[in-house]
């Protein structure tokens, strides 16, 4: 298993060969930025792996480096706009159901020390909630484009 990898389900399972000079590094990337990355990268028909690549370079004044081509600001303001609506959903999604860390009933999570009322969402309560969402969102897709197929 390569660390690091991540093929997309929807991507055949096919083993990917890097070319020569790279290796899978670990860096850490704010959950917004990755995520909403992802449209525009395969619009564009590049990849975020690509353009880290291709901005990294040009920060670095490598020879030949360019600045990547930016998305259409319409989609990103769409994109945007819809990551932090799913992310409003799964908060009110999380609190509308028990967690099993620290035992409420619905609500913020409390801190387990001091019993204090915390923004954090235990993990199993936010993976549950994400499930959910995830879920309702494809039905939603699906039904989308049923609509679009009539
Ligand atoms: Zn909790």
């Amino acid at each position: 298993m390569l660390k690091g990898a991540h093929v997309p389900g929807r991507l055949p399972r096919v083993a990917r060969q890097l070319r020569s000079g790279r290796r899978y590094r670990s860096v850490a990337i704010e959950d917004l930025a990755w995520d909403v990355a992802e449209q525009p990268t395969s619009q564009m028909q590049t990849s975020r792996n690509g353009v880290i690549e291709q901005l990294f370079a040009w920060w670095l004044r490598l020879p030949g480096a360019k600045l990547p081509e930016r998305p259409d600001p319409e989609l990103m303001k769409q994109v945007i706009d819809a990551w932090y609506r799913r992310q409003e959903t799964i908060r009110a999604t999380a609190y509308a159901i028990p967690c099993d860390e620290c035992g409420v009933k619905q609500g913020p999570c409390i801190t387990a020390e001091r019993k204090l009322v915390t923004e954090t969402i235990h993990k199993p309560r936010l993976d549950a909630a994400t499930k959910r969402v995830d879920q309702m969102l494809a039905e939603g897709e699906r039904a989308a484009g049923d609509t679009q197929a009539d």
